[in-house]
């Protein structure tokens, strides 16, 4: 059964979504950090970071600013993972197979 579309949607984002997000940007403005220093810094929990960037870039990009993305890398080679849309940790390298990999860093750089 397809889910009910909730009318409360329509309005916009909740107020503590909005909140996070300008914090996350005030952050990030600061220079670059990862999801884990993100997820103590504004106060929410590691794996809901991806989600709040990819909206803070889309709003960012809207106003001709950009999030800026310095790329996850694996420790063992040395592989970059430049291509990466998502803003997770990739599990593994695809170069040598390692599974330790340094987490992607964020910025904002304002139209
Ligand atoms: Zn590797």
């Amino acid at each position: 059964m397809p889910r009910e579309k909730n009318p409360l949607e329509a309005k916009g984002p909740p107020e503590r979504e909005s909140t996070v997000r300008a914090d996350l940007r005030r952050e990030l403005e600061h220079g670059p950090a990862t999801a884990h220093e993100l997820s103590s810094s504004v106060g929410i929990r590691e794996r809901e970071v991806a989600g709040h960037l990819e909206h803070l870039s889309r709003s960012l990009e809207a106003r001709g600013g950009k999030l800026v993305v310095r790329p996850a890398a694996c420790l063992e080679c040395g592989y970059l993972f430049r291509e990466r849309k998502r803003f997770t940790t990739p599990g593994r390298c695809p170069r040598c197979s390692s599974e330790r990999i340094a987490p992607p860093a964020f910025s904002v750089e304002s139209g």
